[in-house]
């Protein structure tokens, strides 16, 4: 149980963030939302939580200055953090060879430097307290690679990279960093997906993850009961790349 303990998540707003808000706040945990753009469904994901303190912020995780101060911001509204889900992430698919600055740039900034920022903004506080548990949203897709997706895949490898080494900075200092794989979710990223059913096909367990199905994992992720844990990946794909 989470109970007590006050997480960050950033991409709370929708999809397997908004799993995640949903599922630690059930636990007991009270909750900071970042949200990028999609104020309102930042409020109408707080407004299903009850009976712990949650609040939303505006943060782009791309920019390291408003990390801080929202870290900031958020420390002396809840008094401290304990759990950090480094959850907000973008797509711009395309082949490489056609595949612009902007989009290559665009989805490193979010998806790989967003996390390092983060971490950054949250770590030295993490360190001094000789607490903290840090969960980083990777994917198949920075396992082995999918085509058209140079920039993404890039970014999820890096990020299963920049765990590993959080991970073994900050195991002296009790602070756990590990990273969670997902394959295909059914969320706002995936559902644009051409032959869904017949990619759905190709998953061992025959459907999509649901974003409960990533939340469980991660709040497993962010309890004692895995303090023995750290600087590991873990696919949640129904087999999909196994
Ligand atoms: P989603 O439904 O598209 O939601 C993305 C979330 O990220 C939104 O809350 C969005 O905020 C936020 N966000 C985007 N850019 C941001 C920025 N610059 N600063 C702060 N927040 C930002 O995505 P999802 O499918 O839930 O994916 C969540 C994570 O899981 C991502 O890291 C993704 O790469 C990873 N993942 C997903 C799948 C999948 O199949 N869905 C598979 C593997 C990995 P706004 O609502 O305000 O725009």
């Amino acid at each position: 149980m989470l109970k007590g303990k006050t997480a960050i998540i950033t991409g709370a707003s929708r999809g397997i963030g908004a799993g995640i808000a949903k599922k630690f706040a059930s636990e007991g945990a009270n909750v900071a939302l970042i949200y990028s753009g999609n104020k309102e469904k930042a409020e109408a994901v707080k407004a299903e939580l009850s009976g712990v303190k949650a609040e939303i912020y505006q943060c782009d995780v791309a920019n390291f200055d408003a990390c801080k101060e929202t870290v900031l911001k958020i420390t002396e509204d809840f008094g401290g953090v304990d759990i950090l889900v480094n959850n907000a992430g973008i797509t711009r698919d395309n082949l490489l060879i056609a595949m612009s600055d902007e989009e290559f740039s665009a989805v490193i900034d979010t998806n790989l430097k967003g996390c390092f920022n983060m971490i950054k903004a949250c770590g030295r506080n993490f360190v001094r307290r000789k607490y903290g548990k840090i969960i980083n949203l990777s994917s198949i897709s920075g396992l082995r690679g999918i085509a058209g997706q140079a920039n993404y895949s890039a970014s999820k490898a890096g990020v299963i990279a920049l765990t590993k080494v959080t991970a073994k900075e900050f195991a002296g200092k009790n602070v756990c960093c590990n990273a969670i794989a997902p394959g295909f979710i059914e969320t706002d990223m995936t559902k644009e997906l051409p032959n869904r059913d017949e990619y759905i096909e190709t998953i061992p367990l025959r459907r999509a993850g649901t974003p409960e199905d990533v939340a469980n994992l991660a709040a497993f992720l962010a309890d004692d009961i895995s303090d023995y844990i750290t600087g590991e990946v873990i696919r949640i794909d129904g087999g999909l790349a196994m």
